[in-house]
Parts: structure tokens; C-alpha cells; sequence
């Protein structure tokens, strides 16, 4: 959705807040994108900062599926967005080396983008499952939550191994 601020620069009385529904399928954070199961109502309180400029507050939140850092299963993770901007009237750039929000394009402001950039920077730094995962079987790759395997992940001690050859050449034998 674009959002014309025209007014809300211009105007010194223009407040609003506005309910916005995010078209955000994917959070691209460059080395992989992540799906985006759902998005509440955002909401987006323009107003006229009295200084030539507009102050943007953006309140919401999307739930984005990231993989489980141990068993890689699918955890839909709950994303906060409450994000505060105070925008220069796009002329001030033009007439400056200053870079305008990525968002900002003259005076429309592209909320999809915002939300998106939003969510990016607030994904969690850590995903799992459940906090006791027991993660993915070295061996054979098998989820260790759905049951054991019954590969052989002991790695023993090599003085150990050692009179364990011994124990079992004697089994043999027997
Ligand atoms: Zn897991
Ligand atoms: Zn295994």
C-alpha cells in the first residue's frame, strides 16, 4: 500500500492513523528468505511534526516461519513491529547529499517495504522448536525428536576403544 504524506507536510493540523493490512509474503534477509504465515493490522499514526517535518509511528505484528536451529522442523515465530521515523520533506534531500528512507519514494510512502524492513531487523537471533530439542542425528540425519534412531553417536574415549577391541575379540571367540 502507498501512503501520499503530501498532506501531512503541508498541513500542520494532519493527523491520522491508519489501519494498514501488510502485503509481506517473504522476509528476504539476503542469504535466505523466510515465509510470512500471517500479518495482524498495522497501524501507522502520521503526523505533522510542526517542524517541517512528519512523524511516522508503526505498531504491529506478522508471524514468520523460521526453520528450528537444531532439528531445522518449521517454528512460526511471532515478530513485534513498533518503529518510530521522522521524515524531512523529500525537497530537503534533492538539495542535500542526504539519503531518504529505502520506504520513501517523493512523497509516497510504501508501507510494504517499511513492514518488510521492519521485520527483517526483528527477527529472533535464536529459533527453536522447543527448548529441550534434541536436534538431528549426526549419523543419520533423522529428526532425534521423533524417536532414537539407534545410530551409534557414543564417541568413546580411545584408551576405551582400545579394551573394547579386546572385549569384543573375546566375544567371538566365544
Ligand atoms: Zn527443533
Ligand atoms: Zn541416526
Amino acid at each position: 500500500m502507498l501512503i501520499n504524506l503530501t498532506d501531512y507536510f503541508k498541513n500542520t493540523e494532519k493527523s491520522d492513523i491508519i489501519d494498514v493490512e501488510p502485503d509481506v509474503e517473504i522476509v528476504d534477509v539476503g542469504y535466505t528468505k523466510y515465509p510470512v504465515k500471517e500479518s495482524g493490522i498495522y497501524k501507522f499514526d502520521i503526523t505533522n511534526n510542526k517542524d517541517d517535518r512528519v512523524k511516522i509511528v508503526v505498531k504491529g505484528e506478522s508471524k514468520v516461519v523460521m526453520p528450528c536451529d537444531r532439528c531445522l522442523s518449521d517454528v512460526i515465530c511471532k515478530v513485534d513491529v513498533d518503529s518510530e521515523f521522522v521524515l524531512d520533506e523529500p525537497t530537503v534531500y534533492e538539495e542535500s547529499e542526504e539519503e531518504a528512507e529505502a520506504f520513501m519514494n517523493g512523497y509516497e510512502l510504501d508501507s510494504d517495504l517499511l513492514i518488510h524492513n521492519e521485520l527483517t531487523m526483528g527477527l529472533p537471533m535464536k529459533v527453536l522448536c522447543k527448548d529441550d530439542c534434541k536436534g538431528l542425528c549426526p549419523v543419520c540425519g533423522r529428526n532425534r525428536n521423533e524417536g532414537d534412531c539407534g545410530c551409534d553417536t557414543f564417541v568413546p574415549d580411545p584408551r576405551m576403544a582400545a579394551i573394547q577391541d579386546i572385549f569384543n575379540a573375546h566375544n567371538k571367540e566365544v
